[in-house]
């Protein structure tokens, strides 16, 4: 349980007419919002659902977006922030299209995970925001399956 860091400018910012509901930090309007943290005691406190359930339904504020700015700012809130994103097991799902994808149908998962680390490499030298593994590894599999896509497009037309 956590008290909301509200932002100095919250009132200002979340009192503009918006369709988006407020990040429940800066206020600003949060349109497609990766993070939702559960809001107690009327809006004031940030709780994860275990202590939801523990707590009086009568200050249940249910869930509101956190910005991804403002979690990078405040990472004692990542413990309550939960991602919307649909969790795919995205190294499962690179080592497969990489077994496919480049003939080894037998390559290891170390032999996988060293092809990502190369491109991350790769991008990171010419980037000077290093990314992420798993972001790599995402975009990577996307390129594939797009090829994939196209090749299977390919061999029905001839
Ligand atoms: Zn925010």
């Amino acid at each position: 349980m956590i008290t909301v860091p509200k932002h100095p400018d919250y009132s200002k910012n979340s009192a503009k007419p918006s369709e988006h509901y407020p990040c429940v930090v800066c206020g600003k309007p949060a349109s497609n919002p990766r993070y939702m943290v559960h809001l107690h005691n009327g809006g004031s406190t940030i709780v994860t659902e275990d202590e939801a359930e523990q707590l009086d339904p009568a200050g249940d504020m249910s869930l509101y977006p956190l910005g991804s700015d403002c979690l990078k700012k405040h990472p004692e809130l990542k413990p309550y922030a939960q991602d919307q994103r649909v969790k795919l097991d995205w190294k499962a799902l690179y080592a497969d299209l990489y077994r496919q994808t480049c003939g080894d149908e037998r390559a290891p998962e170390s032999a996988v995970m060293d092809d990502a680390r190369r491109r991350q490499e790769v991008l990171n030298s010419y980037k000077n925001e290093p990314e992420d593994i798993e972001d790599v590894m995402e975009r990577q599999r996307l390129h594939w399956e797009d090829r994939r896509a196209i090749e299977r497009d390919y061999t029905q037309l001839y």
